[in-house]
């Protein structure tokens, strides 16, 4: 096994070439703030580098309940904003939980505005009533589960949920039926890790010979220890026909600091690399920026070490509207990903889930941004942006759908390797729609026969093509 690389700040200074800040408008996302943010905020004004680099530190004074916001920031924290929270935990489906590190970037002078807070720290004022056809397993996750913590949709690749607890709690978790535990509005079967009930898992996938690729999901990878990580990662790897593992996490976002401090970790997830890599086996990091925002000096720090260990790191963000569904910040994410040697993935529509129509945008956005987005970098480093079809029919790029009556917010899709013969339905967020078309919504019988007269769109034809063979 090689042995990890160690930095700090003066290495990664002394190996860039670059001044920073660099002036030059194109070149600004290059450049990564490494002020001592956190200071501003009041609690810990007296925070040391050291300690806000201590991963155990992070950990210990994350926040998990709203009192705690105000705590932490003092008079930063109105009335208006504290009531606010409240409300929002009587809705969101999620709890709270948030790093130091993300909570210290949030703008405190406005954070009713502000993208980080709109993805973790959800506000009673900023939900929407739930699309008629929402659903709490959108992806049709659990109906694709031929075991427990395992979905096997596309015939070579698997979703394995070893845990459903994460470093931080996201407003726009597709999973939010079973991450981080019940909250006032939903009771959930959240479960940590515990390695004695993942081999029925291994035991599956080593009967299924078609298996190539393992996405180890959740939850988070973050929060499983060096022993579980190993653990999962060897017993993967031990099957002949699994040649790709994942590890999903959204750590390298919002919580570099674990990879820049917990050495047992990080070296477990070296020592599970070197491994597969001596079988011929991909063993990669897949990770989720959203915002530019949430990308610091840290995560250069963190990149530059899971880079010189010659890890993998992939990136899958979602589209959220007031978030990322900027042109400008769209391409800046797009851009900074790159230069950090994270390969910017996918971009995905926002599934239909509870509590997030706020966050939803309508296929349309989804298509102009990619146009927007494709050329501004190579085309390996440009997002593929999908719609992650409701009711499992997997992901499809957002310009392959079937039909889109833009009008009416409903788009047709098939999925013809994933499902054949099945036709799958999309539909844009109500609130965006013209005032003529969210009436037509608002009557039920209306809402079947705009539905029924798009899917007929596609039937038909597919059975016109039928008849021409
Ligand atoms: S890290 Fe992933 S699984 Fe966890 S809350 Fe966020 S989106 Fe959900």
């Amino acid at each position: 096994m090689s042995e990890v690389l160690k930095l700090d700040d003066k290495d990664v200074k002394t190996k860039k070439q670059e001044a920073n800040p660099i002036k030059i408008p194109e070149l600004q996302h290059r450049n990564f703030r490494n002020d001592e943010f956190w200071k501003k905020i009041p609690a810990w004004s007296n925070v040391s580098r050291a300690e806000f680099k201590d991963h155990l530190w992070q950990m210990k004074n994350s926040i998990r309940k709203v009192e705690q916001v105000q705590k932490v920031l003092g008079k930063l924290c109105t009335k208006e904003l504290m009531d606010d929270l409240l409300e929002g935990q009587k809705i969101t489906p999620m709890n709270i939980r948030i790093t130091p590190y993300i909570f210290a970037l949030i703008d405190w002078e406005n954070p009713k505005d502000d993208p980080l807070r709109k993805q973790f720290l959800p506000l009673g004022s900023q939900f929407l009533p739930d699309h008629p056809f929402y659903a709490e397993d959108s992806l049709g996750e659990d109906t694709d589960s031929p075991v427990p913590m395992l979905t096997h949709r596309y015939p070579d690749k698997v979703l394995f949920l070893p845990t459903t607890i994460c470093p931080v709690y996201c407003s726009y978790c597709t999973r939010s039926r079973i991450i981080g535990g019940s909250t006032e509005s939903v009771d959930k079967n959240t479960y940590g890790a515990n390695q004695k009930k993942w081999d029925d898992v291994f035991e599956y996938i080593l009967r299924n010979p078609l298996i190539e690729d393992v996405v180890i999901s959740g939850g988070d990878s973050y929060m499983l220890t060096p022993a579980q990580l190993k653990y999962i990662g060897e017993g993967l790897l031990n099957i002949p026909h699994i040649r790709r593992i994942r590890y999903a996490s959204k750590g390298v976002a919002i919580f570099p600091q674990k990879i820049l401090t917990d050495d047992a970790w990080v070296q477990a997830l070296q020592e599970i690399h070197d491994y597969g890599r001596s079988y011929g086996k991909q063993v990669v990091v897949h990770t989720h920026f959203s915002s530019p925002k949430e990308i610091t000096h840290w995560t250069e720090l963190a990149m530059d070490r899971l880079f010189s260990m010659g890890i993998t790191v992939r990136n899958q963000a979602v589209l959220q509207t007031g978030v990322n569904d900027s042109v400008d910040t769209m391409v800046k994410l797009t851009r900074q990903l790159g230069y950090l040697n994270i390969q910017p993935y996918y971009v995905y529509l926002h599934d239909m889930v509870p509590g997030c129509e706020h966050f939803r945008t309508t296929l349309r956005e989804g298509i102009e941004l990619e146009k927007a987005v494709r050329g501004t970098t190579a085309g390996f480093n440009t997002p593929t942006f999908v719609c992650d079809l409701p009711g499992g029919g997997g992901k499809r790029h957002v310009a392959s759908y079937e039909y889109y009556d833009e009008e009416n917010g409903i788009s047709v899709w098939k999925a013809p390797y994933v499902k054949p013969g099945e036709v799958f339905t999309y539909f844009d967020p109500i609130h965006k729609l013209s005032p003529e078309a969210q009436k037509r919504w608002a009557d039920p019988k209306t809402q079947k026969e705009m539905i029924n007269a798009a899917i007929e769109k596609v039937t038909k034809r597919s059975d016109k093509d039928e008849n021409q063979k």
